[in-house]
């Protein structure tokens, strides 16, 4: 019910505000003296003191059990209002409804108290496009709070939302009527509806007002502000990482299958929200199901292909930062390059270094001498040698671990027509080649290090 005085304020916008010299309230300090000024009382009432006046009347109060059933009954179809219909529907287009889908959808909707289709969805794709920003009408980023209700609960200045074109919700006459008789739409969906239904049903007026009417509406609205604040905060992301949406199993439960919201933001205009058939998605059954009975169709859905795309490229976000916590050894590009007289003459001093050439990587062995697992013998022998074939099978197939652990002994790069040394050269006075080069050489996986012989 903010919807009233947002759309006013939206209407606003357009038209230049002489107001708009003084500073809106929003930009001054809360404090003792004007702290009643920064709230949005209209909203306030509808979110925070009519529901609380609701919990005290059910504590004096207990319904009928038939009240009690039909309140989840009922809180189920306008959580479908908002989720298959507001959002997946309206706000996203991710599938087509027949009219009489789109009247129960809207009428169950409005019975949600969150506004009209038209404020919901437009709120909704500015949201969509700004994540995250300033012109995020809900942005996390401002705290979970504000995102829950922060922003309904207190005024916000309208030149700050971001602008989204809802051209399409304007042409559709339900959206349409529904936005311009909203105060009835929701005073009767809301609350006359229920309590009709409880009466008349089996007498239990007062039943039906407060449980079916105010507490259902305000586990409807919770549940719907979890998916702006809890679905932006706690869960994985297995899509993304580079905004805030999260998935999580509580949020799905919480919201009727829309706490998949990493992959809802990558992928808003698919009609599922969680694609695997063990996720709880009860939106996601309803279209599928309405779809089945001829009430709904182009249900839209990403290719998985593109999908999986952006699963293996979180999980390779996610290995290369554990890869890079690791020592791997000195980049190859940053080893100076050796003569092989050089190599030979200062393995071969007494007090040289204990150097060996495995691949055209020279490696310095000195502390491994004694821990080699082959024995002392062998490890020392190789000492002012090639020994890239003994490595590689001559003598023994060394394993990745011992590749991986060669790696961290090199020292340099044999001059003189090895192939590592080739490729260096291969960029002299190119540096941006060189760095490519490198990029290339810097996710090393099992098997493919450089010291080992390419066959
Ligand atoms: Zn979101
Ligand atoms: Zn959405």
């Amino acid at each position: 019910m903010s919807v009233e005085k947002s759309n006013t304020s939206h209407e606003q916008r357009s038209k230049p505000d002489r107001r708009e010299r003084r500073p809106h309230i929003s930009e001054m300090p809360i404090t003792l003296s004007n702290w009643h000024q920064h709230v949005n009382w209209l909203s306030a009432f509808f979110i925070i003191i009519v529901p609380l006046t609701g919990f005290v009347a059910a504590y004096f109060y207990r319904p009928y059990t038939y009240t009690a059933i039909f309140s989840v009954v009922y809180y189920f179809n306008t959580g479908l209002g908002i989720t298959a219909g507001y959002h997946r529907l309206w706000a996203h287009s991710s599938y087509k409804a027949s009219t009489p889908l789109k009247i129960y959808l809207a009428a169950v909707g409005v019975g949600a108290v969150q506004g009209s289709i038209r404020w919901w969805a437009r709120d909704h794709r500015a949201h969509h496009r700004y994540t995250d920003t300033e012109k995020d009408p809900y942005s996390v980023r401002k705290g979970l709070l504000y995102s829950h209700i922060g922003w309904m609960v207190m005024k916000q200045n309208p030149k700050h939302y971001g602008r989204a074109d809802i051209t399409d919700l304007n042409e559709d006459p339900i959206v349409v009527w529904q936005h311009r008789h909203y105060i009835k739409a929701v005073l009767f969906m809301g609350l006359v509806f229920p309590t009709l239904v409880c009466g008349l049903g089996w007498g239990d007026w007062v039943g039906g007002f407060i449980y079916a009417g105010i507490l259902r509406s305000t586990f409807v609205q919770q549940a719907t502000f979890c998916v702006n604040s809890l679905a932006h905060w706690l869960g994985d992301q297995p899509f993304d990482d580079r905004h805030s949406p999260r998935d999580h199993v509580i949020t799905a439960l919480m919201t009727l299958g829309e706490g998949y919201h990493n992959f809802h933001h990558e992928f808003p205009s698919d009609y599922r929200n969680a694609i695997e058939w063990w996720q709880y998605d009860p939106t996601k059954w309803a279209i599928w199901t309405w779809k089945k009975i001829g009430l709904a169709s182009d249900l839209k859905e990403f290719k998985q292909n593109e999908i999986e795309k952006g699963r293996v490229q979180q999980l390779q976000k996610k290995l290369d930062v554990k890869r890079a916590q690791l020592d791997w050894g000195t980049p190859i590009a940053q080893l100076p390059v050796i003569t092989w007289d050089n190599f030979k003459r200062e393995s071969s001093k007494s007090d040289g270094r204990a150097l060996t050439v495995i691949a055209g990587v020279v490696h310095d062995v000195a502390g491994f001498i004694q821990e080699h697992p082959g024995g002392k013998a062998l490890i020392s022998s190789a000492i002012g040698k090639d020994v890239t074939s003994w490595f590689n099978g001559g003598v023994y197939e060394h394993s990745n671990a011992a590749h991986n652990l060669l790696s961290t002994m090199r020292v340099g790069v044999i001059y003189g027509g090895c192939e590592v040394e080739i490729w260096k050269r291969e960029f002299i006075g190119k540096p941006d080649a060189m760095k490519q080069g490198i990029a290339s050489q810097e996710i090393v996986r099992a098997g493919e290090q450089i010291t080992k012989k390419t066959l």
